[in-house]
């Protein structure tokens, strides 16, 4: 048996199913792949949003250099898991003057405003408290090259002050006494794994970063890059070859960094960072055989995993990778399609997915499952109750296990 199938059994039998078992040990891993590819030349920020698992967060202080939350709520858990306000930046498109006051009164470093209208609500606020913001300005660039599974620019968007009006923007933001202005911020599409591509799109953040800062004589502090690295998450998907997009990119950012004044450049990523490191673990309820197909009926679904559904921005649905605990050696793969507990046709995640011989009882794991799980899931729909979240790490030579999950089962079970 595969060692990791072994730690994967005991946690099924102390935990029960299902649950999202994340391997702390492979995001240092990642973590220091990041660093080495670009020679250190980024510092690490960690998007909350894609796994706000609070023990996830207090294992990541000190590991990476900051978080970026995306709402009142993630400033909230942020400071509960420990973080210091001024690690934090705030994106999203519709911040509200509350948020925003939660922000400022959680000494948040740097709000990302995403439009000339937030910065106005924004300085209000800050005039009248008699404060002073440090705020970066997100650029929502003309052209987001092929290859990005996700694309939030490039045509209309909620995200960023599009490129076309971002000169008039600034010179309205640099003007209201509230707001230091402290940089600028780009996120423009994710999940690409084509290192081309990937080094395309920082040479267009590159270009228009040089640009704007150029026009608007700003000496930036800090430059952040919305990273856009995916993971293989489908059976075919090779890893990014991290090395390709460096060896494009290093020489341009050294020389972005040297004539901008030395600004801190970071890179922005959620998914990259911690969705290999999970997987997702459900039981066979019940086998159903049906016009020719074998139906595995399982404890856990899209109620859990949107994402393995394919009802989280995929157009086409692919399998994710998966695997039969405990099934190493043997019988011959045959198809199933898998399906969740849910009384919809859309709960299904595997369809005529190989595996050996599968019966009531046993586990499928679902890899890739450490980013956009329970919390991006409508967890609450038909009542089942929520996974069970378990963290992995090697402490002085042997694996411990923490319960860190952030659900409870109705009535508390
Ligand atoms: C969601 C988000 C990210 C992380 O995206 P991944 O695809 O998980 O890497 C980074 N920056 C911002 C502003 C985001 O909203």
């Amino acid at each position: 048996m595969l060692p990791r199938d072994a730690v994967l059994l005991q946690i099924v039998r102390d935990h029960g199913t299902p649950c999202f078992v994340y391997f702390v040990d492979q995001l240092s891993e990642r973590i220091a792949h990041l660093r080495g590819a670009f020679g250190g030349r980024f510092a690490l920020s960690y998007a909350v949003k894609s796994n706000p698992n609070p023990g996830l967060l207090r294992w990541l202080q000190g590991r990476v250099d900051g978080l970026d939350v995306s709402s009142g709520g993630e400033v909230i858990r942020a400071r509960a898991a420990g973080w210091p306000g001024a690690k934090l930046s705030f994106t999203g498109p519709a911040k509200t003057a509350e948020e925003l006051r939660t922000a400022i009164d959680n000494d948040v470093a740097e709000i990302i405003l995403e439009s000339v209208d937030e910065a106005r609500v924004l300085n209000e606020i800050c005039v009248q408290a008699k404060k002073t913001q440090g705020a970066l300005i997100r650029i929502a660039p003309k052209k987001v090259p092929r290859g990005f599974g996700v694309s939030m620019s490039g045509t209309a968007t909620q995200f960023g002050i599009d490129e076309e009006d971002i000169d008039g923007a600034i010179a309205e933001i640099q003007a209201l006494p509230g707001i230091e202005l402290r940089g600028l911020h780009i996120y423009s599409g994710t999940q690409c794994l084509r290192p081309e591509a990937i080094a395309e799109n920082y040479e267009i953040f590159i270009d228009l970063f040089r640009r704007v800062c150029g026009t608007h004589r700003l000496q930036p502090r800090r430059l952040i890059f919305g990273s856009g690295i995916g993971i293989p998450y489908y059976e075919n998907d090779a890893p990014v070859d991290l090395a390709a997009v460096a060896a494009r990119v290093n020489p341009l950012l050294d020389e972005l960094v040297c004539e901008l004044g030395n600004p801190q450049l970071v890179l922005e990523t959620g998914r990259y960072l911690v969705g290999e490191a999970g997987v997702y673990l459900t039981r066979v309820i019940r086998k159903k055989s049906s016009r020719g197909a074998e139906i595995c009926i399982c404890d856990g679904g899209m109620n859990h995993h949107l994402g393995a559904a394919g009802h989280l921005g995929t157009v086409l649905f692919r399998n994710y990778r998966m695997f039969r605990l405990g099934a190493a050696g043997d019988s011959a793969p045959r198809p199933y399609n898998l399906v969740g507990p849910l009384c919809t046709t859309i709960d299904s995640f595997g369809r005529q997915v190989k595996l050996p011989e599968t019966n009531a009882g046993d586990i499928i794991g679902i890899e890739c499952s450490g980013a956009y799980g329970v919390t991006a899931s409508p967890i609450h729909f038909i009542s089942h109750p929520p996974p069970r979240e378990l963290i992995v790490e090697t402490v002085d030579g042997a694996l411990r296990v923490d319960d860190a999950s952030m659900f409870r089962a109705p009535g508390g079970g």
